[in-house]
């Protein structure tokens, strides 16, 4: 009986040897990794700049800060994300405004979007949700009819364009996250990505303290001012070695996903108790960050059954996301929720299976996976 992790880091050799560099030099911050590992990034998405920071929080956190919003401020939020992209906008005072998804791809549903923007909105954030991208011409032309900045959260999106163009770079800052189970790891670590030289000059200020002097560029040693209220939001040098290297293999990682994607959606064809939403259609083109399930009809009401049965057969699972965020009780509590404000995003959270396809397995898993999400419903139908 094989048994199949929902998501497994690929680290070998090449980490190692990097990492081992690294601890060797002794320099352990404020070295040339970062920035290494910001250009080979920058070049990768075709981004002007690069910033990396501790986490896709702490980056999205900073962005919010250098946009200056605070207490009165509003921002559209998707409702079916990670708490992530809501907390930022709690960070600093302003208000996440929730947007239901739409049932297709389950990204926020833009034709909401307009509704929802009042005299306060300041910003829409999307997310590409298990990393289809959404139509940010559509979402830029309400942020241009309305003076409102775009900010975009990639942490599952690497690797995920629209039109040509990498998610990220439609909208005016865009933070990806390298957790252990993302597109590639560096532990816990982020990035910002902007065509606005202002944007990254303020993110890399605002991430380290606020100084105006890093370790490098100082004539006497430990002498710096400080210019502003910043943090110590910074990625170490051992993250950012490990991130350089897990760049180069991320072309190889992405042709996996994409290639076991397709192997299970062929699988899992014509299940009537499965609708699965889509991905990657003409100008779309998705990171395939993993398969979600949304069970239909009395199967709905038995997905913990039948997330169990894969898992006695192997097959390990996950949800994305466990509730909509406007439900989760720290959001519920301090501005109210109804689960009919939010059916699709209710119904992806209360129905849907999120099934692996990342480069820890080959088309041969995938196979399996389907074989058993077969058999697995039949067994729950008792
Ligand atoms: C994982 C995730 C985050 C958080 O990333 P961290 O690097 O752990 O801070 C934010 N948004 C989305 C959509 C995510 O999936």
């Amino acid at each position: 009986m094989p048994s199949i992790p929902f998501g497994k880091p690929i680290l070998g050799e090449p980490e190692q040897q990097a990492v081992a560099a690294v601890m060797a030099s002794g320099v352990l911050a404020h070295g040339p990794h970062a920035r290494a590992f910001e250009d080979a990034f920058a070049e990768f998405t075709g981004a002007p700049y690069g910033v990396t920071t501790g986490s896709c929080t702490a980056a999205l956190h900073l962005v919010y800060i250098h946009l200056g919003f605070g207490p009165g401020d509003e921002v559209i939020v998707p409702a079916m994300t990670h708490v992530a992209t809501a907390h930022a906008v709690e960070y600093v005072g302003a208000k996440p405004v929730f947007v239901d998804a739409e049932r297709r791809t389950g990204n926020i549903d833009i034709e909401q979007i307009e509704n929802a923007v009042t005299s306060n909105t300041r910003a829409i954030s999307v997310v590409h949700f298990l990393g289809m991208p959404v139509d940010m011409e559509a979402v830029n032309a309400i942020a241009r009819q309305h003076g409102l900045v775009v900010v975009e959260d990639c942490a599952l999106a690497l690797g995920a364009y629209f039109k040509q163009v990498h998610a990220g770079l439609w909208g005016d800052v865009g933070c990806f996250s390298f957790y252990p189970v993302k597109h590639i790891t560096t532990g816990e670590g982020g990035m910002v990505i902007t065509r606005s030289q202002a944007l990254a000059d303020a993110v890399r200020l605002k991430r380290a303290f606020g100084m105006d002097k890093h370790v490098g560029e100082r004539a006497v040693p430990g002498l710096y001012d400080i210019l502003d209220l910043g943090y110590n939001y910074r990625m170490g040098e051992v993250q950012a070695a490990m991130g350089v290297e897990q760049l180069k293999r991320l072309p190889e990682f992405l042709a996996s996903r994409k290639a076991n994607y397709e192997t299970l959606t062929a699988g899992l064809k014509g299940l009537v108790e499965v609708e699965l939403l889509e991905s990657s259609q003409g100008h779309f083109e998705s990171s395939y960050y993993c398969h979600a399930l949304v069970l239909k009809n009395g199967a709905a009401a038995q997905r913990f059954s039948l997330i169990h049965e894969l898992r006695q057969r192997g097959v390990g699972t996950s949800i994305y996301y466990p509730h909509p965020v406007p439900g989760l009780r720290y959001y519920a509590e301090k501005y109210g929720f109804t689960e009919g404000d939010f059916p699709v995003a209710a119904r992806i959270a209360n129905a849907s299976v999120a099934l692996p396809v990342g480069p820890h397995l080959r088309p041969e898993d995938m196979e399996f996976i389907a074989a058993q999400v077969k058999e697995a419903l039949v067994e729950i139908r008792g």
